[in-house]
């Protein structure tokens, strides 16, 4: 490297206004003096004799270079390779490249290659030279600042509004082809950002940017950042996109330990007489359905997806008129305390389900994660612990008796700063104690913004009810964090009994997850309990309560009333 490499400081000529930096890539001695002299009175000159260190000098300068000049005959890597090189970097290939060389034969394959210009050797006069950098400058300072607008800042790809726009350009240049709209999800975005910090988070984004960038300039289309994790690319049709798949995800991985798992949704051939928007929604929908997938990366859009579209559609449609017509009935399942050996009624959970005039009875699974995704579960969950809460005064008012009962509170919900003050009405008005009302919480809402969900559950707990962590263990929270957490009970998640009944028949996972429960000194409530079987095994472990079908299913309040007369 040269000694003015070597003083260059990037800080300082954005500081001092200095002369915009033009890198000279050429090993001949005389030729390297030629320019340096005819261009250094109006920019800041650089110099590499070979294309390996320039490469060094463009990364490290990569944000302030105005134009590389390059030799393409060059010891070692060749210039071609260099501008290649150069061209498919999404953070380089800004940085325009003229061309140097006496061979007129590869200014066709420079242009190809992204040069944006091209002086032949011998040099012409010094004015020609002058004018040719000075015009590759200024164009490449326009499209910057086109670029600035149509690009997502932090991956460098098109933002959204921009990509469709591109894309409707992208269809009239392709008609009669085939295409295909996918869209690319990371899995645990939220998650990563938690434990791992935004500036990593930010770092896998700008790799899988980084990782798009290549695979449209190899195989045509464009691609775009939609919104937070979510990228998009519009390309030519091809049949697998595994190979794609296995790229982004080392891509995005690193050398890091962290695994990335990444959804692909892809709408195959799609139909352009329809939306832009609808044809990223279709791949989208594709993509959502791998949520619970951790073996599948790939998921095409098709006629089931079609379907299950539609029904989306309808109970957004529905979703207004079901709430005033109270189709959303509150169900009760009964909690069992089995530290005695005779287990006693202790608790109920309250979980709602929607009676469709048309569709009929419509399990929670079906419309919770899409309310959720819609802030819709606001008004629904409100809805629930409303009934719920009315239910329980009217028990005690009339059987003089009740349980305790559980609701769930979705993460939205967390958000709500009236959260404390609406459970607060809920006791009053309907005469209840602040033991009365229990708090589901699940676990993957504590790591969004733990600092605030802390916050706002001493708020609650200050006021009296209790907080039950729902899903417990379904691997959102690190051991450390949870320690710290503000909780009264841990609900173990489902999927524990399963693995240890039906799966491995071990055990072991149950007693290490209980140890957990009284190193917190919190009591652990297993729900999903079907046979008598894992009942006992639980209570041979020290479990405190449990809850499933061995007991009972949820039932409608009027069954679970005549349910409570018996006890
Ligand atoms: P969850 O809170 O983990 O609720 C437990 C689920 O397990 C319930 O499903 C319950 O019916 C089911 N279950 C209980 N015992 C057994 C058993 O022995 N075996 C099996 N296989 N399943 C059992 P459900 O009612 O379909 O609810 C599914 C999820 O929907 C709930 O999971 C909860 O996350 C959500 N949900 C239900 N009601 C509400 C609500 O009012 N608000 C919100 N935000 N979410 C709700
Ligand atoms: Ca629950
Ligand atoms: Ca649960």
């Amino acid at each position: 490297m040269t000694a003015l490499n070597q003083m260059y400081d990037i800080s300082e000529i954005n500081a001092k206004n200095r002369k915009k930096p033009v890198l000279i890539v050429e090993d001949d001695f005389i030729n390297r003096e030629l320019l340096n002299a005819y261009l250094q009175q109006e920019y800041e000159i650089l110099c590499a004799e070979t294309a390996e260190e320039a490469l060094r000098i463009i990364h490290g300068n990569s944000e302030t270079l105005s134009l590389v000049l390059l030799d393409l005959n060059l010891p070692g890597m060749k210039g071609l390779d260099l501008l290649r090189e150069i061209k498919k970097d999404i953070d380089l290939s800004r940085i325009p490249v003229i061309v140097l060389t006496s061979d007129t034969e590869s200014e066709v394959d420079s242009l190809n290659a992204g040069a944006s210009d091209f002086i032949p050797k011998p040099y012409p006069r010094h004015e020609i030279i002058l004018a040719r950098v000075r015009r590759s400058i200024e164009l490449s300072e326009n499209k910057d600042l086109i670029r600035w607008t149509e690009r997502d800042q932090l991956t460098g790809l098109y933002n959204r509004e921009y990509f469709y726009r591109y894309a409707e350009i992208y269809d009239t240049f392709h008609q009669d082809e085939a295409t295909d709209a996918l869209v690319l999800d990371v899995s645990h975005f939220r998650m990563m950002n938690e434990r791992f910090g935004r500036a990593y988070a930010d770092e896998v984004l700008k790799r899988i940017g980084a990782e798009l960038y290549k695979f449209v300039r190899s195989n045509g289309g464009i691609a775009c950042r939609r919104e937070a994790d979510t990228f998009q690319v519009y390309c030519p049709h091809m049949t697998d996109y595994a190979p794609l798949s296995q790229q982004v995800t080392a891509a995005a991985s690193g050398e890091d330990k962290v695994h990335v798992h990444i959804r692909i949704g892809v709408y195959p051939r799609v139909d352009k007489t329809i939306d832009m928007e609808l044809r990223f929604d279709h791949a989208k929908s594709a993509a959502d359905s791998l949520r619970n997938s951790f073996s599948e990366s790939v998921a095409m859009y098709d006629e089931s997806l079609q379907a299950v579209e539609a029904f989306t559609e309808r109970l957004l449609d529905d979703f207004r008129s079901a709430l005033t017509q109270k189709q959303f009935a509150v169900y009760f399942q009964p909690k069992y305390g089995i530290r005695s050996p005779k287990p006693v009624l202790c608790g109920a959970e309250a979980l709602v389900r929607w009676q469709h005039p048309e569709l009929g009875m419509i399990p929670p699974g079906r419309f919770i994660p899409l309310f959720e995704s819609n802030g819709l579960i606001r008004e629904l969950d409100h809805y629930v612990w409303r009934e719920a809460a009315a239910q329980i005064g009217d028990w005690r008012k009339r059987l003089g008796c009740s349980v305790p009962v559980s609701v769930n509170v979705s993460r939205i919900d967390m958000m709500d700063p009236d959260l404390a003050d609406t459970f607060c009405r809920l006791v009053e008005e309907n005469g209840l104690s602040f033991d009365d009302l229990h708090l589901e919480i699940t676990e993957s809402a504590y790591t969004e913004d733990s600092e605030e969900i802390i916050r706002v559950v001493s708020g609650l707990r200050a006021r009296g009810f209790k907080i039950e962590m729902d899903d417990f263990g379904s691997g959102y929270s690190s051991l450390n964090m949870i320690t710290k957490l503000p909780i009264d009970a841990l609900k173990l998640d489902m999927m524990f009994i399963r693995t240890a009944f039906y799966e491995t028949g071990n055990t072991g996972i149950l007693k290490i997850m209980l140890d957990i429960s009284r190193y917190l000194s919190v009591p652990m409530i297993a729900e999903g309990v079907e046979t008598e079987e894992q009942m006992l095994t639980l209570q041979g472990l020290g479990c405190d309560i449990v809850q499933g079908y061995y007991f009972a299913r949820p039932m409608p309040a009027k069954d679970f009333e005549a349910y409570l007369k018996t006890k």
